[in-house]
């Protein structure tokens, strides 16, 4: 397995890949690697000739106030397990090669970014999109992996995709958790012993929701105050971002649930937020 850190020498090893015909994998990620991320390497491998796996912490896609300074950098421990999952190539760029200029051209999937996390973090998907819009040219991939943990990135690049005829085949990859529940998320390493334990309420609450949908309750105010009073009732200091119910396809919040739905939450425990979600259908 190699590290490159130069977009042209990138570029160059992909295109070559393609030329002898191989199925060029990207999976991108923004390091501090856990068994979510190894997952998506593990489905690459399993489908492409070439899998190229990212690690690039990206500045756009940071508000004023969060974490992009504070976020784990991990590189050498990255690159250890992402060779044994089978990874070609690590492409981890600088954000001085990423960003020469400041960035005037963005991707912005409109009506897909207005709720959820694209309504607590304000220009959080501008970044994401823009980003890996720039990772799907310069790698130029056949196939790109994307965890269902993400739901809401993984509709706005699914939908950004379709809308800008890059070609590729967006793979889903079902969330890997722990063994009681929670989401595996870079972010959880910020958790104190007692909170990790704590967080286990987020998936316990979306399992509350497929419960209640699978007896018949359909109302979705009903079901997120549930959720929420499960929350509130084991982590007291929890702070709700949202605990939110939206059309499957057009993440638009909704009523009732008819057809597919997307059960969403984003709390902050002990200081940490966290997301997880759940799909549910009626
Ligand atoms: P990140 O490094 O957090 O930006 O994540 C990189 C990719 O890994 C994204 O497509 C995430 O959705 C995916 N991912 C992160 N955590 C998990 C998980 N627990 N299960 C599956 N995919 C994940």
């Amino acid at each position: 397995m190699r590290v490159v850190h130069d977009i042209e020498e990138m570029r160059a090893i992909s295109q070559k890949a393609r030329a002898e015909g191989k199925t060029v994998g990207l999976v991108p990620t923004m390091g501090a690697l856990h068994s979510g991320h190894i997952e998506l390497a593990r489905r690459a491998r399993e489908e492409c000739g070439i899998v190229i796996m990212s690690i690039f912490v990206n500045p756009i896609q940071f508000g004023p106030n969060e974490d992009y300074e504070a976020y784990p950098r991990t590189l050498k421990a990255d690159a250890e397990l992402a060779e044994e999952a089978g990874v070609d190539y690590i492409f981890a760029p600088d954000a001085k090669q990423m960003y020469p200029k400041e960035p005037l051209t963005s991707v912005d999937v409109g009506k897909l970014t207005e709720h959820l996390c694209g309504a607590s973090r304000p220009g959080h998907f501008r970044g994401v999109a823009t980003v890996v819009a720039k990772l799907f040219n310069i790698t130029r991939p056949h196939r790109a992996y994307f965890g269902m943990k993400d739901a809401q990135q993984l509709r706005v690049l699914i939908r950004m995709n379709e809308d800008l005829n890059f070609g590729i085949t967006i793979v889903p990859v079902p969330t890997v958790r722990e063994a009681d529940g929670l989401a595996i998320s870079s972010r959880n390493t910020y958790l104190s012993r007692e909170d990790r334990l704590r967080a286990v309420v987020l998936s316990r609450s979306l399992k509350l929701a497929e419960r209640l949908v699978a007896s018949g309750e359909l109302d979705a105010g009903k079901i997120k105050s549930a959720m929420r009073d499960l929350i509130m009732s084991e982590v007291p200091d929890a702070l709700i971002d949202y605990v939110e119910i939206v059309d499957d396809d057009t993440v638009q919040p909704i009523d009732k649930v008819d057809g597919k739905a997307l059960v969403a939450l984003a709390v902050r425990i002990g200081g940490t937020r966290l997301i997880d979600n759940v799909t549910v259908k009626a």
